[in-house]
Formats: C-alpha cells, sequence, structure tokens
C-alpha cells in the first residue's frame, strides 16, 4: 500500500477500522489482518481512481455533449501535449525577447480563414457572447428576437446570459414570427447598443414562421450605426451540405452577410478543444480584448495549442481527413457498413441493420446521417449497457427498438478492437 503515500494509507486504515468498530457494535464477526488491509485497499484504489475518463462513443452522436464533445486531432494532441510537458511561449515574443500576447497564437489563423479583422479565443462560447455583450452593452439596450431567445442545454438560456452581461433586454417579434420591421420600430422608438442574433442550435421551426436574414438585419442595424453579434453556437467552416445534411450556417456567411462580430464554440462543428471563438470588426473586438472580464474567461495554452492545430486542418485543406467530427461526417454509409460487417463477422454474433447517425453538439437538429449499426440480441439490453459502462475503458452504444445497437462512425478505428473485446467478453 506504499504507493498510496503515508497519509492517504492512514485514512484509510483508520476509516477501516471505524467501519469495523461500527459494525463489532452491531455484532459483526471481528475480521483479520488480512480482511482489514484487503478493506484498506480498496478504499485506497477507490479514492485515487480517475473519475474523469476516456470512454468509446458507439452511440452515433458525433458530437456528444456529455461525452465530451470533438474528439481532437492526434496534431492539436501533440500541440498540446508539446506546449503543456514544459515551458511555452504562450505569452512571449521570441522574436522580440519580451512579453508577448497570448491572443497572437490562434488569432492569425482564425483571421486568415474567415477573412476577419481580428479574432479572440476564451474559455467556451457561452464566455465569449458575455463577454461580448458586456464589453459593448453593459446598461444599454439589445434587440434580439423571441424566436431566438433558446436554451442551449444544461440550463444556458441566451436570455439568461443577456441579463448576466447587464445588457437590457429588448425583445422583439412574436416566438414564430418577427420582421424586418420590428427590427426598424424598436430602433427607431429607443436608443439600440446592439443587435444580437443567436442561432437555433438545436431545435427547429416548421409552419407559420418567418424571420429576416441576417443580410437584411444587418443593413436596418448599420443604417443606424448599430453592430450586429451574431451567436452561430457551433459554427462551421465547412458547408454540411456536402454531406446531405440542411445547411448549417458558415463563420465565413455570417461575416459576407456584414455581422460585425460572429462567435461560435471550438468544440462543436469546428472539431477542436473546448473554446469560444469571436471573430470580426477590430475597433470592437480591442473593447472585448481589454474588457476585465477577457481575463477571466481567457482560453489556456493547452487549448489555444490545439486550436491553432485543428485551425491548420483547416488552412490545409485537410480538415475531412484529419479533425475527427469531420472524419465521422464525412464517412459514406458504404465506409460505416463495411465496418459494422466486419465487426459482426469477427463476433460471429449481431447482425448489421440500417439506421441513422446525428451530428448533435447543437447543430443541425432533426437531422440525421444514413449509418449501419451493429445489433445484438440480449434478453436485457439495459443490462448488457449497463456492463458495457462499467468497463475500465466503458463503451457507450444505445437501445433502439428494444435492441442494443452499435455505430461504427462515431468509434475511432484505433479503439474498435477494444469495442469488439467488450462485446465479446460481456455476451
Ligand atoms: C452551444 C451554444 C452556445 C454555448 O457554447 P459553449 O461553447 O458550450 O459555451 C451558445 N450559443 C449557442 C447558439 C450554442 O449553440
Amino acid at each position: 500500500m506504499t504507493e498510496y503515500g503515508r497519509t492517504l494509507t492512514l485514512d484509510a486504515l483508520r476509516s477501516v477500522l471505524d467501519d469495523i468498530r461500527s459494525a463489532v457494535l452491531q455484532g459483526i464477526a471481528l475480521p483479520g489482518v488480512d480482511g482489514i488491509l484487503g478493506a484498506a485497499a480498496t478504499k485506497l484504489q477507490n479514492w485515487v481512481a480517475p473519475t474523469l475518463i476516456g470512454v468509446i462513443n458507439a452511440s452515433g452522436v458525433i458530437v456528444h455533449t456529455n461525452l465530451g464533445r470533438a474528439p481532437l486531432s492526434a496534431a492539436a494532441l501533440e500541440a498540446a501535449q508539446s506546449v503543456s510537458t514544459g515551458y511555452s511561449n504562450l505569452e512571449y515574443d521570441l522574436d522580440k525577447g519580451q512579453r508577448g500576447s497570448r491572443l497572437s497564437h490562434a488569432g492569425v489563423l482564425l483571421t486568415r480563414l474567415t477573412g476577419a479583422e481580428d479574432a479572440l479565443v476564451v474559455n467556451n462560447n457561452a464566455a465569449a457572447v458575455l463577454l461580448a455583450l458586456t464589453a459593448l452593452a453593459q446598461r444599454r439596450r439589445v434587440l434580439i428576437a423571441r424566436s431566438q431567445l433558446v436554451e442551449i442545454g444544461g440550463g444556458f438560456r441566451v436570455p439568461d446570459v443577456m441579463k448576466q452581461s447587464g445588457a437590457k433586454l429588448v425583445e422583439i417579434g412574436a416566438t414564430n414570427r418577427v420582421h424586418l420591421r420590428d427590427y426598424q420600430q424598436a430602433m427607431d422608438e429607443q436608443p439600440i447598443k446592439l443587435v444580437m442574433r443567436a442561432h437555433r442550435s438545436n431545435f427547429a421551426m416548421i409552419g407559420f414562421i418567418a424571420e429576416p436574414s441576417l443580410a437584411e438585419i444587418v443593413n436596418v442595424a448599420h443604417s443606424v450605426e448599430v453592430p450586429v453579434l451574431d451567436d452561430l453556437g457551433s459554427g462551421t467552416l465547412i458547408d454540411t451540405a456536402k454531406y446531405g445534411l440542411l445547411h448549417e450556417p458558415t463563420i465565413q456567411e455570417s461575416l459576407a452577410d456584414g455581422a460585425d462580430l460572429v462567435c461560435f464554440s471550438g468544440d462543436k462543428l469546428l472539431g477542436g478543444p473546448q473554446a469560444g471563438i469571436i471573430v470580426g470588426r477590430s475597433d470592437l473586438m480591442t473593447k472585448l480584448k481589454k474588457h476585465p472580464l477577457a481575463r477571466a474567461v481567457r482560453a489556456d495554452k493547452l487549448a489555444l495549442a490545439a486550436l491553432s492545430a485543428t485551425l491548420l486542418h483547416y488552412l490545409k485543406d485537410e480538415a475531412e481527413s484529419e479533425i475527427p467530427v469531420w472524419r465521422m461526417i464525412s464517412a459514406s454509409p458504404t465506409d460505416v457498413q463495411q465496418r459494422a460487417q466486419g465487426w459482426a463477422a469477427h463476433l460471429g454474433f449481431g447482425s448489421v441493420i440500417s439506421g441513422e447517425s446525428t451530428v448533435g453538439g447543437g447543430s443541425l437538429p432533426g437531422e440525421s446521417l444514413p449509418t449501419y449499426l451493429l445489433t445484438i440480441d440480449h434478453p436485457h439490453p439495459d443490462t448488457l449497457m449497463k456492463h458495457l459502462r462499467a468497463l475500465p475503458i466503458p463503451v457507450i452504444g444505445r437501445i433502439q427498438d428494444g435492441k442494443a445497437v452499435f455505430d461504427p462512425r462515431t468509434v475511432l478505428p484505433e479503439q474498435e478492437n477494444i469495442v469488439l473485446q467488450a462485446l465479446q467478453d460481456n455476451l
């Protein structure tokens, strides 16, 4: 037990002795020395077992928020490792030999990729929105359509973040319909500091609906010199329509439509580490960078390194082959079918059925990619799932029509053997 250190070992032994004392008082027999040491060893193992561990995602949800969103590319991982195992030039200008800015690192890549004047990376997109609203519109009025007062998940609501920033919310339009004249009228009636648009990341509206385009909103706002902040949520640099999915608005389109600031997540469709990214007009960005909140929500060096490496994949036109999220989205149904059939052949049980994978992560609600699933007939699929979740490397599948199913699309190729072994051992 020496590997646990003196303090922890002592704590475990004391705790076991306490347990034994209360057990003995209730008439339970005194254990021997081996029993006591065994109980202490078990306690120690539990105490030091990591709670945050890697799992295998066989659920078919590509950007699964509960499973840590985007897996990193090999290059992103390597970059994070190389700046974190030693020192780095995080805030050091190697050329000048003096203090530099951490913002310079991913910033150049972001402006090159998007054409924006300036860029800023913070902790996550919620922080990006909070920072933009606080720095630009604290105690001032911010216009937003009622159809965009969305809840993202985990209780994160756009109106709450807006209130938190100290901005005064001016809601316009109805839940299902907002018109350009609503924007016009609100801006005529009162001084507006900022117009915000939030992407409806996780639900779709159908039926009697109307909403002006971003370009139209920008046009009206700019005519009275009011800037527009576009919260894209996921944000993507690649057109999802290429893969038979609905078109998710791209960052480049938002900028082309005239949005003054565009913010999005690093770990949704971008496929990088957790980060919030803001791109846009340099005069506004300067205000954001100078605001005290920017320091409180800044990105750390691991995220900056991994993000830069991820962005480089886009710059080098290799996103679809190098970024796991895009490799999964771009995998053809035939690719997935072959993998599923390979699994079934290897196992000697289970069958392959067609099904659907989803993109997830607050993007493309209701949209799915045709896929092939390994399905396993088990009398108690819940129990099977539970066993698979209890493994040292948990395997997360899903239950569909009372059957356990596993989608190869979201399983990294190097993890396939672990899935197969897990299924073999637990059936
Ligand atoms: C996901 C999302 C956010 C929050 O982004 P995080 O990176 O999770 O903080 C904010 N706004 C929209 C529209 C989103 O979809």
